[in-house]
């Protein structure tokens, strides 16, 4: 039928793995006829579908597939994709309506449809993994009938022209459809959605337009893979930031006053103390302990002792700026570090302190005061050094009869 030169040329394709070859038949009356012969290789089987080749007048295909194929790959967003798709889709077919079709369960995806994209849902299925694109020239001709197979049918399933599966054929002429084209968006299931472009009107669309439409839709499908990839990373990296920002709250909280912990406040005390040094900048630090403690928790116990401590830290920091810290120093004692603060403004603050803690009974123990240890940073200071001297106020204090603010002893 074909002609020796044809099946050589045939066999050339075959060999090059391209999929099909235009050649010329005689009509006999003279004329002739381009027409597209399509290559499928299954098994022992070689599949050859005909179809007329006209001239797609004004195409230039290959640079069409460069713009929509560039606007595809570039979409940030999975809604954006689809669009594009379908447009491109719409614009190169001139098909009336280019739609996804989702299945009921998994397919339907109420985000797109939000942003308008058309997306319909199809009701089981596609029982055939349309990896190439399927043609379906005019739902209404009788089928061609398969010419020259011996024994059992071959596989069919890389013809475009065969026809598609019942229940889309079905879906089809529901909707008044004559010519379809149908684009499998082989995600992580084959046939779970597909890209429907049909008109009312018999419509043929030239192989190699086909093939650039089949092309533009495996970009789209990498593009979605790739979005999808993307949105899964950065979504495990907000659920990594979150739990390391517990992790480190965590590390950083003393558990039963939820104010910084000793390491917390060391590492705070380090840092600020640097940049003073560094800037000039006063600083200067609050050292409190809770007075006759003990005798708080010998009288009404250990939890209430806690909650105390609990309160005490509260109300202090209730009288801090947020640029200060305060943290637990051990037992009933605690910290405040204040930037920008010199020795003064320093003993005014702690006396705020003071005052409110004495006038600020905590139930059922009544009156809890402390005594304060003010110190303020000086040139050449070590941490050490500089708590060493709140610290020695602060006994001070105690020795003055506790509930007061005392800083060092000049000289100290
Ligand atoms: P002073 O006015 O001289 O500071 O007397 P004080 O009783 O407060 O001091 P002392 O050092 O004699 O007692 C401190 C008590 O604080 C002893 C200890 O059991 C208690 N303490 C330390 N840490 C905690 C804690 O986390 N919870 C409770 N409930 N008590 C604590
Ligand atoms: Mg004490
Ligand atoms: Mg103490």
């Amino acid at each position: 039928m074909l002609g020796a030169d044809t099946v050589t040329a045939l066999a050339r394709a075959l060999a090059r793995g391209s999929p099909g070859i235009t050649a010329l038949f005689g009509r006999g009356n003279g004329t002739s006829q381009r027409l597209y012969l399509s290559l499928h290789a299954t098994g022992r089987h070689v599949i050859l579908e005909v179809e007329p080749q006209q001239e797609e007048a004004g195409h230039d295909l290959p640079g069409l597939g460069y713009t929509w194929g560039t606007r595809i790959a570039r979409a940030s967003s999975t809604s954006e994709l689809y669009a594009q798709l379908l447009q491109a889709l719409q614009v190169l077919t001139g098909f009336e309506s280019c739609t996804l079709l989702g299945h009921d369960n998994d397919g339907r995806d109420p985000h797109l449809e939000q942003q308008g994209i058309p997306i319909e849902s199809f009701p089981c299925t596609v029982d055939r993994s349309a990896r190439v694109p399927l043609m379906l020239i005019d739902g209404q001709a009788k089928p061609a009938e398969l010419v020259g197979s011996p024994g059992s049918l071959p596989d069919l399933s890389g013809c475009p022209l065969c026809l598609p599966p019942p229940k889309l054929r079905d879906w089809l002429s529901g909707r008044q459809a004559r010519a379809a084209l149908i684009l499998d968006l082989y995600e992580a299931t084959p046939g779970r959605s597909l890209v429907v472009c049909r008109d009312r009107q018999p419509r043929h669309l030239a192989p190699p337009l086909r093939h650039l439409l089949l092309q533009l839709t495996q970009v789209a499908t990498l593009r979605r893979a790739l979005l999808h990839e993307k949105q899964q990373t950065q979504h495990r990296y907000r659920l990594l930031h979150e739990r390391n920002t517990r992790l480190q709250r965590l590390a950083y909280t003393d558990p039963l006053t939820q104010v910084a912990n000793r390491h917390r406040i060391e590492q705070v005390l380090e840092t600020e103390l640097a940049a003073a040094s560094r800037n000039g900048s006063p600083l200067a630090v609050l050292l409190f302990d809770v007075d006759r403690f003990k005798s708080i928790n010998d009288a009404y116990g250990h939890e209430v002792g806690d909650r105390v401590l609990h309160r005490v830290a509260q109300e202090a920091q209730s009288h801090l700026r947020n640029s200060d810290y305060l943290g637990r120093w051990g037992g009933e004692e605690f910290i405040a570090v204040v930037p920008g603060c010199d020795l003064t403004q320093a003993q005014e603050l702690a006396w705020r302190v003071c005052r409110a803690l004495a006038q600020s009974p905590i139930e059922p123990v009544g009156q809890v005061t402390a005594s304060f240890g003010v110190a303020a940073c000086q040139s050449g200071d070590s941490c050490r050094r500089l708590v060493r001297r709140a610290d020695l106020a602060m006994y001070r204090a105690k020795r003055a009869g506790r509930a007061c603010v005392r800083t060092p002893e000049i000289g100290a």
